[in-house]
């Protein structure tokens, strides 16, 4: 990472807060309308896949396209995240990749895993800082059931950790609960198995449901309960695998069934969907759509949709966004946890 870099993009950013200005710090790319899997909590899980890859033929993004976008958002970040659809479906994912390093803007990138066997993986070592896999099961069945694909995948998936490690590519695994995977987090199998895998780092979050479709993937209140109270229980006795999502996070789907927070903290990361358009201020409020081909961030971060953040309540568990929806101190803590594991591991 280029320390310099981030420390005057951070102060740059301090200095709007203290204006009450917004601005985004992450960059979160998904990179393609397309992804071979099905999940269900996701909407790239569309079961027609011809249709799917017509929209990523037709709406994706070209190689240039995608690099004028992040040139244009890398000033502002200081943290990239490449995700999907499955952005390693793209034939010019390393080069993108690449152009990402190009700009000093650290990577990781979120995959489902099941074609890394296909990249140069000596030129994916140079252009990405982490590969999140995507594995919400390390048992083949629940696996397949939430992803929606054949055990051959499952296998593909767990032989290409092994590629990653034989390359010296940093890893980690994230998790998202649904009803279909809660047991082997209560009885801390998920953790076992990562760690006979030689995975050091796991990440998970309850799903968020979706609000396009008429089902529920949660889990109910009491399993709920029982699940945090076993991730809760793993971290005391164990330091590895380290796990991202802190304590206050378990602790407060205990007390109050969902998580809290002040202020939604989606506005701190520009989500930038695979046509280039930015929807202010998320997913949920499809009519304000700004293109990032034709705006700059400081135009889209300057409209009066992101005052909606302020009341807005909706997400019961925030997933990847609870993080940065905390009070500064809550996220300073989740730093300084990660510092004391980083030094556990290198003092042994
Ligand atoms: S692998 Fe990832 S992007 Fe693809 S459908 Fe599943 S959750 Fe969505
Ligand atoms: S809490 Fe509201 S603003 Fe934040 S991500 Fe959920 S729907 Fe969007």
């Amino acid at each position: 990472m280029d320390v310099i870099r981030t420390i005057k993009v951070l102060g740059r950013w301090s200095l709007n807060r203290m204006q009450g200005k917004r601005m985004p710090l992450i960059a979160v790319f998904s990179m393609t309308h397309y992804c071979n899997y099905y999940c269900a909590m996701c909407p790239f899980g569309d079961p027609d896949k011809d249709a799917q890859m017509r929209l990523a033929m037709h709406r994706d993004l070209s190689t240039e396209q995608w690099k004028a976008i992040m040139s244009k958002v890398a000033p502002h970040v200081i943290w990239s995240i490449v995700e999907g659809g499955e952005p390693t479906s793209r034939k010019d994912i390393l080069e993108l990749l690449e152009h990402l390093k190009s700009l000093s803007l650290p990577v990781t990138m979120i995959t489902n895993g099941s074609l890394l066997h296909t990249l140069d993986l000596d030129r994916l070592k140079q252009c990405v800082d982490y590969i999140c896999l995507s594995i919400d099961s390390l048992k083949q069945d629940s696996y397949c059931k939430v992803r929606g694909v054949k055990p051959e995948l499952f296998n593909r998936v767990m032989s290409n950790i092994m590629l990653l490690k034989d390359h010296g590519i940093k890893h980690y695994i994230n998790s998202v609960i649904t009803k279909w995977n809660t047991e082997e987090f209560i009885t801390h199998e998920y953790f076992d198995t990562a760690r006979s895998l030689g995975i050091r780092t796991v990440s998970m979050t309850f799903v968020e449901d979706r609000s396009d479709v008429n089902y529920s993937l949660l889990p109910d209140r009491h399993t709920m309960v029982k699940v945090c109270n076993s991730i809760l229980d793993y971290m005391k006795r164990h330091d590895e695998p380290f796990i991202l999502i802190p304590p206050l996070y378990w602790e407060q789907i205990i007390a109050y069934g969902r998580v809290l927070f002040d202020e939604c903290g989606v506005w701190k990361s520009i989500f930038v969907n695979a046509d280039g358009t930015v929807m202010a201020p998320c997913w949920k409020y499809k009519d304000n759509v700004y293109n990032l081909l034709e705006h700059d961030v400081d135009y889209i971060w300057s409209r009066k949709e992101w005052d909606e953040v302020k009341h807005c309540k909706e997400c019961d568990v925030l997933a990847c966004i609870w993080y940065s929806s905390q009070s500064p101190s809550v996220i300073a803590n989740g730093y300084m946890r990660g510092i004391r594991m980083l030094l556990r591991r290198h003092l042994g």
